[in-house]
């Protein structure tokens, strides 16, 4: 009999906690695991997965303008927000069901309650005691609220999806790229929207021609893009918020949603009761093998504060298990991860961009191919994609593929194989198209 309750005890049902505790079981470990809110965690209940059938909603707008140059009519076309706000939420809700059902298959004990250290081989989960020989930690990260004046009157990504009804006008406050999704769902529902963030162009880290080409398409779109301006106050008179830029300027708006950033989630956690080591900003500190500096304790996710993607947490959670119940040691790659950002329209990158090729010593060749897509000449919408190859000149190697149009992150999810295989340019030239696709411009590059 084992001196402890449990083999594995995961704190936080979300993407990274959720696998890690359903391999560990798999792999026949005794495992519990505890979720204060509700099993599924951000991607599932309100990240991913709500805010892209948000963009789905929203991008219709676009498309049922579009389908007049194809001869439809679509006569009294109108939106319901409650419509879209409670059917997502019943998908929400759906999987969050089967979510809980994978654990139970796995054979994995659910607490519905916040888990907190007492010790660093015991938890108190939901007042009870509950020791185990292993721990993963797998909190994630919460949304920074700023702290200037009036700030409780703005709202973040987690009451987003749930608002009583939508406003006329908003403020989208942030650069990144939740503030940015959420200024182009808000936009296509109909709102007026302003995107206000500190640094002059959106999207910082990706590729600098399609980020500022994106936030030219949003201001064309009638989206008031706001860089360099930070928000020094909010006030409220009657149902008007205004808020107070560092320049002066007083915008007025019916609600202000903040985007500027995620913290790792570890605030009253109890790590002072562990010898578990973390980062300035909160970070818990791990090694490849996603162990802290205390051996029996491990976290993955967003609480480690490495790339804040659930595809990333989902394997630092499986290799963990692997690992650590499996007997087949692997670490999750951390190199050329694919990402997107879904906007309007959508924005997506595998590899390195130009800039950073070139600072991190590439001689390189770019290729690039910009282009109307078909579908917009009868639609006569004038938007153009952009499709990009950052080659390295010595060894042929692409080093990183950038598009910004329709399908792009469904189109560089695909590429993504081919430049983490290390293809060449010339083994990207010798692919046979696939025609008439906008994909094809990724093999037709000269
Ligand atoms: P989470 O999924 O956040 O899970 C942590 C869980 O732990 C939560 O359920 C929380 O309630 C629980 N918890 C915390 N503390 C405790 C405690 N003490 N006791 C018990 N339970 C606790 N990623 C993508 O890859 N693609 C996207 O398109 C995308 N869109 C996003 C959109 C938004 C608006 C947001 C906010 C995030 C988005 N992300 C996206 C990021 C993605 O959601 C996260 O990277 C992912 O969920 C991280 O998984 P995790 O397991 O680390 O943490």
């Amino acid at each position: 009999m084992s001196q402890f309750d449990y083999d594995l005890f995961v704190i936080g049902a979300g993407s990274g906690g959720v696998r890690a505790a359903r391999i560990a079981g798999a792999h026949g470990a005794k495992v519990a695991i505890a979720e204060e809110y509700r099993v599924g965690g951000t991607c599932v209940i309100r990240g991913c997965v709500p805010k892209k059938l948000f963009v789905y909603a929203s991008h219709l707008a676009e498309e049922l303008e579009d389908a007049a140059g194809f001869g439809w009519t679509v006569d009294g076309a109108r939106f319901d927000w409650p419509t879209l706000r409670d059917n997502v939420q019943k998908e929400v809700s759906r999987l969050q069901g089967l979510y809980g059902n994978t654990l139970g298959n796995a054979g994995v004990t659910v607490y519905n309650a916040r888990a907190t250290f007492v010790d660093k081989h015991t938890l108190d989960v939901g007042g009870q005691q509950v020791t185990a020989r292993k721990i993963l930690i797998a909190t994630g990260a919460v949304p920074v609220v700023p702290d200037f004046p009036g700030a409780e009157l703005g709202f973040t990504s987690n009451e987003a999806f749930n608002l009583p009804e939508l406003p006329k006008r908003i403020l989208v406050y942030g650069g990144g790229y939740i503030a940015t999704e959420f200024a182009g769902i808000f936009h296509g529902l109909g709102v007026e929207v302003t995107q206000a963030f500190r640094a002059p162009t959106i999207l910082r880290g990706w590729d600098e021609e399609l980020r500022t080409k994106l936030q030219d398409l949003y201001t064309q779109k009638g989206i008031h893009m706001r860089g360099g301006a930070s928000i020094v106050r909010l006030d409220k008179d009657g149902d008007v918020i205004r808020a107070t830029m560092t320049d002066g300027e007083v915008l007025e708006t019916d609600a202000v949603m903040y985007a500027i950033g995620r913290r790792p989630n570890v605030d009253g956690l109890g790590l002072d009761h562990t010898s578990v080591k973390t980062a300035k900003n909160g970070a818990i500190v791990v090694s490849a093998d996603s162990q802290t500096s205390c051996s029996h304790i491990y976290a993955v996710g967003d609480v480690t504060d490495r790339i804040q993607l659930t595809p990333v947490a989902i394997k630092e959670g499986h290799a963990f298990s692997d690992t650590v119940f499996g007997s087949k040691h692997w670490t999750a790659d951390h190199r050329l991860v694919p990402s997107a950002v879904f906007s309007q329209p959508p924005l997506a990158s595998v590899g390195l961009d130009e800039d950073t090729a070139r600072s991190e010593g590439h001689e390189i060749r770019v290729f690039r191919s910009e282009f109307r897509p078909m579908k917009f000449t009868l639609a006569g919408r004038q938007e153009r994609t952009l499709c990009k190859l950052v080659v390295d000149t010595a060894t042929d190697k692409v080093l990183g593929a950038h598009m910004l149009g329709p399908d792009a992150p469904e189109i560089i999810q695909a590429v993504a194989i081919a430049v983490k295989l290390g293809a060449t340019k010339a083994q990207f030239d010798q692919t046979v198209a696939v025609h008439p696709t906008a994909a094809e411009e990724f093999v037709l590059m000269r």
